[in-house]
C-alpha cells in the first residue's frame, strides 16, 4: 500500500534535515510522494511558502518522487488563521496543516474551531483534546483529524480517533517528521493506528482513502501507484 505523509519539516523552519535528505528517506521507506510541510506564520509566510515551492520542485528535479508544496500554520492566533492559510495557498501552498492544539505545547484556547472553520485547511493537526463541536466542524468543511506519530503530540491519538469516528470526519496520520529517521514505514505507520484504538478495518480504510480524499478535495493529480480496491 502506498505510504502518505503530510506533514514533515526541514530545515527551511525548524527541521534538522534539508529537503533533499527527507526526500530521499521518503523515497526508501516507499512513500507515494513528498509534502514539505515546514511552519509558517504571519511574518513567516511570505518568505517560506516560495523556499518551500522551490525545494519541491528541485526534489522533483532530482529523483522519481512526486512532491507536494505545503505548510502547517502554527502558533498564529485563532482569528488570524484563515488569513495566515489563504496567504500560503495564494503563494503556492497547495495542502494546508494546521498545528492544533496539542498537549505537547501550549494550546490557544478556540485554535482548532478556527481551523476547522477555515475551508483553506485540509488537515487539522494534532488536536489535543478536540471538542465534538471542532470535529463535527472539521468533518462538515471536508477537514481530516490528524493522528500523530510524533511524541508528546500522539498523546491524544485515542482521543482523537474516537471523536472522528463519533462524527463522521477523516483521519490522516502523519509524522511530522523533523529528521529524516522520524519518517514513517509501513509497519510504524500502522502501529501507531493501531496504538490509536483503531481496529483493523478502520486502519485498512484510513490507509487506502484519506490520502485519495485530502488530494482529490484539492485536485491534485500525483503519478501513483494503484489504488488498492
Ligand atoms: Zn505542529
Ligand atoms: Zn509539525
Amino acid at each position: 500500500m502506498a505510504l502518505f505523509d503530510f506533514h514533515t519539516h526541514t530545515t527551511i523552519s525548524d527541521g534538522h534535515a534539508a529537503p533533499l535528505e527527507m526526500a530521499r528517506r521518503c523515497l526508501e521507506n516507499g512513500y507515494a510522494a513528498y509534502v514539505c510541510s515546514d511552519h509558517v506564520d504571519e511574518t513567516t509566510v511570505d518568505r517560506r511558502v516560495p523556499e518551500i515551492v522551490d525545494a519541491c520542485m528541485k526534489v522533483s528535479r532530482e529523483m522519481e518522487l512526486p512532491t507536494v508544496p505545503a505548510v502547517e500554520v502554527t502558533r498564529v492566533p485563532p482569528e488570524r488563521v484563515a488569513w495566515v492559510a489563504a496567504r500560503a495557498r495564494s503563494l503556492g501552498a497547495r495542502l494546508v496543516v494546521v498545528h492544533g492544539e496539542t498537549l505537547g505545547d501550549f494550546p490557544q484556547p478556540g485554535l482548532n474551531l478556527a481551523a476547522a472553520r477555515c475551508r483553506d485547511v485540509d488537515i487539522l493537526g494534532h488536536p489535543g483534546l478536540i471538542t465534538e463541536e471542532a470535529a463535527e466542524t472539521a468533518r462538515i468543511n471536508g477537514i481530516h483529524l490528524e493522528i500523530s506519530a510524533a511524541g508528546l503530540h500522539g498523546l491524544t491519538n485515542g482521543h482523537v480517533a474516537k471523536m472522528a469516528l463519533l462524527v463522521g470526519a477523516g483521519l490522516v496520520l502523519d509524522s511530522d517528521a523533523h529528521r529524516p529517521e522520524a519518517l514513517l514505514t509501513t509497519t510504524r505507520a500502522r502501529q501507531v493506528l493501531e496504538g490509536s484504538g483503531l481496529d483493523l478495518e478502520e486502519v485498512g480504510r484510513i490507509s487506502a482513502n484519506s490520502p485519495f480524499e485530502i488530494l482529490a478535495r484539492r485536485g491534485i493529480e500525483l503519478p501513483l501507484p494503484a489504488k488498492p480496491s
